[in-house]
């Protein structure tokens, strides 16, 4: 599995932004980036002033911190998006909102991307019932997304039985805590991504 290995809240002081990568604590007066806001390294202060490539690269390198991606999965979706029809920045991000891991963690069963996929790959997630341990599947208009059924007694999923709906659930998807049973309703819609993303500027970073 690629992921970034550095300390989560080191790249939220990077890109100047709360990336949600450690799930309720991002909520807190806790969060890194709350208690110090200051670009990371010695010679952050004197960095020069940014250029527009600069910018661009900046907003491509958050998304995939988002998304907890390297370089060539991420590029990837660019490639594959590009290919559809519409769109390409928007139908890039609905490409990554599609992901496995990203739908479980939309769902509330993860507290954040990196623990969803956590779960897809210990084989804790099912799709239409059967167990799937890849994080990038993408998922389509009707699937049903749940908890491996004997896996359902772990203390963490009998506390999320006991929850609320979540109440930030995007429109296209629906969870039912007390039967864990997570329905894909529509394709998602830009508007339902809800982080501060320029997709343009990433398409155009990789138009050069
Ligand atoms: Fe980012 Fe969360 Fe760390 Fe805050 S607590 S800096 S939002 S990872």
């Amino acid at each position: 599995m690629a992921r970034y290995t550095s300390a989560d809240c080191r790249q939220c002081r990077r890109e100047k932004c709360k990336l949600f990568l450690k799930g309720d604590r991002c909520y807190t007066d806790k969060c890194a980036l709350v208690k110090r806001a200051k670009v990371p390294g010695v010679h952050a202060d004197s960095r020069k002033k940014i250029t527009e490539y600069g910018l661009q690269l900046r907003e491509k390198q958050k998304t995939k911190r988002i998304y907890g991606l390297q370089e060539k999965q991420f590029h990837k979706y660019y490639e594959q998006a590009e290919r559809m029809k519409g769109v390409t920045g928007t139908n890039m991000l609905i490409l990554l909102e599609e992901r496995l891991d990203n739908v479980v963690y939309r769902l509330g069963i993860g507290v954040s991307r990196s623990q969803a996929r956590q779960f897809v790959n210990h084989g804790l997630i099912t799709v239409n019932g059967k167990r799937v341990t890849i994080p990038s599947y993408q998922v389509k208009v009707g699937d049903v997304v749940s908890i491996k059924e004997n896996k359902q007694e772990i203390e963490l999923f009998v506390q999320l039985k006991q929850s609320k709906k979540p109440a930030n659930l995007p429109k296209w998807l629906d969870f039912d805590p007390a039967t864990l049973i997570g329905k894909v309703l529509q394709k998602p819609e830009r508007e339902d991504i809800d982080m501060n993303i320029q997709e343009h500027m990433i398409v155009e970073l990789y138009s050069k």
